[in-house]
């Protein structure tokens, strides 16, 4: 019989999942059906069941449960490891949970329910001027978050810790040092050989009823369980896993280019199956959550791209995607895997290559940084976008809404959450080498369009686990050795240089 304060937590765990997965399912209402002049009453409703949550969470008994699990020793006990990961896990939780004033919890909800709304407005009309006073906000609460959470060395660590706990600026800093002049080095070459595939090659009308049936087949195949999710169409992509047989994905479709939504499904599809492998009976403790973000796009990357841009993807897929776009009954599947993997700078994150993909993400870890310190004023945040963009890319940005409006994190306060496509860049790479020498005749199964053999590896190494280890801890565990930069970028050389 597991003791009284490890039931009583458990209790108010079932209680905070109600009440948290009822905020994720008008979350995701809110980005899919709610008509816009729901919006206020919506900002009003978000706000009072975060505050609600948090009350609950922070209560002092909440901290007396979780002292006397540790007095018992359960933090670290061999013999349950749920009950340790639940320890834990409460106890990094609770620590960060109670140096917030419910009132700024609020505060913060509501704030970026509005400034989500702004921006989805500002970026249809390209428009930064009406997004500005929102972003404010949101970055200005969000440095109060950090100062009251709380750093050594920087305020961009303490955001950091909510999404990838552990993970510092200064690590990113020497990572990106590493892996950005080698993927530029590598951008020359690539972009070269990639200049032979015609751009518009796969160029057609795309309504959006055949993309969405195809794209529901593959992620149906790859193992996305439609009995416990749906796919709904948004202006940002994302991935929703608000309850046990209950995942919500979303997607957009570009009618020109079928890719858009394809990758953009197969994306959603890895987290949402990372999601669907978490243990339902665990759900709403620790040991049946994720165990970080970074981790997190490791799934959603490691389906996009290890598995769905390689070669063996459009050898058994191409004659299912003729079934429903006719127009590529000429093409044939080495001009497929061409296609999916031009190389070429372009403006858009969601629908960049693999090469170019970082260089977005170290431009953003690197304005988040100068804005949160006090050194890039909101205003200023177009012209500086704009300027490290050419400097990058060598590209011109002609709008807003292809330069610092395109993606949705900052209307929602994910600041601090970029680099952790990165880090998924990186372990799912890892991960995908590991599988392919663990599962016995797994080359084979890919190419046959069978993908049990590696979900099931994924499951067993991944996502059962839930927070049972850090992610660190993790990756080691299922690899053999901590995350490591080199098998990315022998991969990436590997795809687009030989
Ligand atoms: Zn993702």
């Amino acid at each position: 019989m597991l003791p009284a304060p490890y039931r009583q937590l458990r209790e108010r765990a079932r209680e905070l999942s109600f009440l948290q997965s009822t905020t994720a399912l008008l979350y995701w209402d809110q980005q899919t059906f709610m008509p816009p002049q729901a919006m206020t009453f919506r900002a009003e409703q978000l706000s009072y069941f975060s505050g609600q949550a948090h009350r609950l969470f922070t209560a002092p008994e909440v901290g007396d449960w979780i002292a006397a699990c540790e007095d018992a020793g359960m933090a670290s006990d061999p013999g349950d490891a749920d009950a340790a990961a639940n320890v834990r896990g409460w106890r990094h939780d609770y620590d960060r949970a109670t140096k917030l004033p419910a009132g700024l919890v609020e505060e913060y909800e509501r704030a970026k329910v509005i400034a989500n709304t702004a921006w989805a407005e500002a970026r249809e009309r390209s428009d930064f001027a009406h997004f500005a006073p929102h972003l404010e906000k949101v970055f200005g609460l969000t440095r109060r978050l950090a100062d009251l959470w709380g750093y050594e060395a920087d305020p961009y660590d303490a955001l950091l810790e909510g999404f990838e706990p552990g993970a510092r600026a200064a690590e990113l800093d020497t990572l990106f040092a590493t892996l950005r002049p080698a993927v530029v080095e590598l951008l020359g070459p690539a972009a070269e050989r990639s200049a032979r595939v015609p751009a518009d090659l796969l160029a057609g009308h795309y309504p959006e009823a055949q993309p969405a049936a195809f794209n529901r087949e593959v992620a149906g195949a790859f193992g996305f369980d439609f009995a416990a999710g749906r796919i709904n169409t948004t202006t940002h992509p994302f991935c929703n896993g608000l309850a046990p047989g209950d995942c919500r994905l979303t997607t957009r479709y570009d009618e020109g280019n079928f890719l858009v939504s394809l990758y953009g499904v197969l994306h959603e599809a890895g987290h949402g199956m990372y999601e669907q492998g978490l243990r339902r009976e665990a759900f709403g403790t620790p040991a049946g959550m994720y165990v970080s973000l970074g981790i997190h796009e490791s799934q959603s990357r490691l389906w996009e791209n290890q598995v769905g841009r390689a070669r063996e993807f459009w050898e058994h897929w191409l004659p299912r995607a003729v079934h429903y776009f006719p127009g590529l009954a000429t093409r044939t599947p080495e001009e497929m895997f061409a296609a999916v993997n031009r190389v070429h700078p372009s403006f858009i994150r969601v629908e960049a290559d693999q090469v170019t993909y970082d260089l977005h993400v170290i431009l953003r870890f690197g304005l988040e940084r100068r804005i949160l310190a006090g050194e890039l004023a909101i205003r200023d945040v177009p012209a500086a976008w704009n300027e490290e963009f050419e400097a990058m890319f060598g590209l011109k940005v002609p709008d807003d809404a292809h330069g610092c409006l395109q993606d949705i994190h900052w209307s929602e306060g994910l600041i601090g959450y970029f680099p952790t496509y990165t880090l998924g860049n990186l372990a799912a790479a890892q991960l995908y080498r590991r599988a392919l020498a663990d599962v016995p005749g797994l080359p084979g199964e890919l190419a046959a369009g069978r993908y049990g053999g590696l979900l099931g590896w994924l499951r067993e190494k991944i996502h059962a686990p839930g927070r049972r280890l850090a992610s660190g801890e993790l990756i080691a565990a299922a690899t053999g050795e901590p995350t490591r930069v080199e098998h990315y970028l022998a991969g990436l050389r590997e795809k687009f240089l030989e």
